[in-house]
């Protein structure tokens, strides 16, 4: 199938935009492909833990096992140093460690989990909590929107051919790549959000 720009009224740089963005002989610059991304269907992946609480963690089950095992090695061995404080600050000090690095483990972990959710919600994406079978429906939409759409790599402009979006939508003008998302989410809605789908009356 092939596809006229609406700018330079050619179709020898036009290629759909699903093509465009597989294409690794001729990639298109990131930037553009930003803009031209496929609307995520899925919710993001959920959290794991980061690699500087596992470190946390991991350090906390160490000095923990050593201390499990001085106590049980203590008990065998002559009662040489009977000084209560001492022997409590030797019990106890390394417990308080295990303590602290558990302590920095959940924050550095907490601190991760806002540092990624600010930045979703940066980039317009929603959180795991904020997913709704609404807004996946609403995704699917957008979705079938963005595989009609075209691009003409010559003008670097999208457009949407007579009848692509659905058979009775007219042929769209050129659209500036930057302006290609919100034409997206508008047309999802035009052509097959729950007003569009409503019988007419
Ligand atoms: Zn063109």
């Amino acid at each position: 199938m092939t596809a006229t720009c609406p700018q330079c009224t050619a179709s020898d740089e036009a290629v759909a935009v699903p093509e465009a963005l597989a294409d690794a002989r001729r990639p298109l610059d990131e930037p553009v492909r930003a803009q031209l991304a496929a609307p995520l269907l899925l919710p993001p992946e959920p959290e794991g833990v980061g690699g500087g609480a596992i470190t946390c963690y991991v350090l906390a089950g160490l000095v923990g096992l050593l201390q499990l095992r001085s106590l049980v090695a203590e008990k065998s061995r002559d009662e040489e140093v009977r000084d209560a404080a001492y022997q409590a600050g030797a019990v106890l000090g390394p417990w308080i460690v295990v303590a602290l690095l558990l302590g920095i483990g959940v924050a550095v972990q907490v601190a991760r989990r806002r540092r990624r959710a600010a930045k979703a919600r940066a980039a317009g994406l929603p959180t795991r909590e904020e997913w709704s079978p609404e807004l996946r429906d609403q995704r699917k939409r957008q979705f079938r929107v963005w595989e009609a759409a075209w691009l003409c790599r010559r003008c670097l402009v999208a457009f949407f051919p007579d009848g692509a979006v659905r058979p009775d939508f007219p042929a769209s003008p050129a659209i500036p790549v930057g302006e290609f998302p919100l034409w997206v989410v508008t047309a999802a809605e035009r052509a097959f959000g729950p007003e569009a789908m409503a019988p007419r009356t």
